[in-house]
């Protein structure tokens, strides 16, 4: 694990110095001897970056920080969980699937979405769902400063206690983007860093046989799924197709015997992890 207390923008922008520095130095026939040195150094710059990167925003290493992503795969059991929302109409929509079918999923909820929709949280929450923190404006956490990534995961955290009167303890970061700072912040909070094991891009609308087609070809026992019932705070996109992909995903997994619980449940079966 990499115990290194800086932004990935501020190691980014070191990097890209470095390279600079050792592109100008190979240019200007400087640092060639007994190798190009200045161009092997800009090289392992560049790859070093993408690396940083990387590790950054895919979300299943643990190179900052312990992340979750996926549970025993002993157990037969998926994790269904909701970005985004609360988004009327499709929240009530999952809602009705899911209580019709009688599956527990969890839902990442962004607090000002919250704020806007108090009684879907509510319902949310009394339907035996579980409920995580998705920071209060969907920003894009390495972009933002330490006490702008403290004030989105507080304000979020309080808008869901005040509604539901429990206080959450995981989160998922906007595009599951993390790096150092956000993620002691996190630790910090008591939040637990939930990415996730399959997803089909479902966010783009690429059609509801893609989106179920996509998520049944990646599920294996300990799946953590990663779905939209919202749009960022921006609340424009139909997430219609997720609604009726949602629908088809349950009705198949139910079939092959899944079970389907909460991030809590995945965890509580991990070993070392508690809740
Ligand atoms: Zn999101």
């Amino acid at each position: 694990m990499l115990d290194v207390n800086m932004r990935l923008i501020s190691m980014l922008g070191l990097l890209t110095g470095i390279v600079i520095i050792g592109l100008a130095l190979d240019y200007l026939y400087i640092a060639r001897r007994p190798v190009r040195w200045g161009l092997y150094v800009a090289i392992a710059g560049i790859l070093c970056g993408v690396g940083l990167t990387l590790t950054a925003v895919l979300p299943e290493n643990n190179i900052y920080g312990r992340v979750f992503c996926q549970g025993d795969i002993k157990n037969k059991v998926v994790a269904l969980t909701f970005d985004d929302g609360p988004y009327p109409p499709y929240t009530e929509q999952i809602l009705d699937i899911l209580k019709a079918d009688d599956v527990k999923a969890t839902f990442f909820i962004v607090g000002k979405n919250a704020a806007q929709h108090p009684d879907l949280v509510r319902r949310i929450f009394m339907e035996g769902h579980q409920i995580g923190n998705h920071t209060y404006h969907h920003i894009d956490l390495l972009k933002a400063n330490r006490q702008t990534v403290i004030e989105e995961l507080e304000r979020t955290n309080d808008v869901l206690l005040s509604i539901t009167g429990v206080k959450p303890h995981i989160v998922r970061p906007p595009h599951g983007f993390r790096d150092p700072v956000v993620l002691e912040v996190m630790a910090g909070l008591g939040l637990k860093v939930v990415e996730w094991s399959v997803m089909s891009r479902d966010w783009t609308n690429p059609g509801v046989e893609k989106i179920v087609n996509r998520t049944l070809d990646k599920i294996t026992n300990g799946s953590v799924v990663l779905l939209h019932d919202g749009d960022g705070i921006r609340s424009e996109a139909s997430r219609a197709q997720t609604v009726a992909a949602v629908r088809l995903i349950i009705e198949h997994l139910k079939t092959e015997g899944y079970s389907f619980v909460t991030v809590d449940d995945i965890l509580a079966n991990m070993k070392g992890v508690s809740r």
